[in-house]
């Protein structure tokens, strides 16, 4: 079984083999920037599992720091996964476009040090000031 997810103008489309799994929640500036919120939610797919299916030529990436960059569609700007330069066979998956998130397992909260004053944390999950 295969989950879509697709970028907001839809012309960026991908494919998850099997369920989404663990997930972190990151507050560090950079993803309140690119999401426009709090947090990012992000799920490690191996590249194994992961596939664009449509639009590859769509996507554009940002290096935000060195060695990380961050994929996104030209056309709407939806933010599709991160990338590490020194690990290129793991995606770095925003959730928010996958149509079936229902197995997404948060696991811990990650970069509270920089998180945004008017929103809380209202669960037990470990918290981490910077990377667990
Ligand atoms: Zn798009
Ligand atoms: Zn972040």
């Amino acid at each position: 079984m295969a989950i879509k997810g697709y970028c907001l103008c839809r012309t960026v489309q991908y494919e998850l083999d099997g369920e989404v799994g663990d997930a972190v929640r990151c507050y560090c500036r950079s993803c309140q920037c690119v999401t426009g919120s709090a947090f990012a939610t992000v799920a490690m797919a191996d590249a194994n599992r992961f596939r664009i299916t449509a639009g590859e030529e769509a996507l554009s990436s940002f290096e935000s720091s060195p060695g990380k960059r961050r994929h996104f569609c030209t056309s709407c700007g939806s933010a599709i996964y991160t990338m590490l330069d020194t690990d290129q066979a793991t995606y770095r998956m925003r959730v928010g476009g996958l149509e079936d998130s229902g197995s997404v397992n948060v696991t811990k909260h990650i970069f509270v040090a920089e998180k945004v004053s008017w929103y809380e944390i209202n669960d037990d999950l470990p918290q981490f000031d910077g990377w667990p």
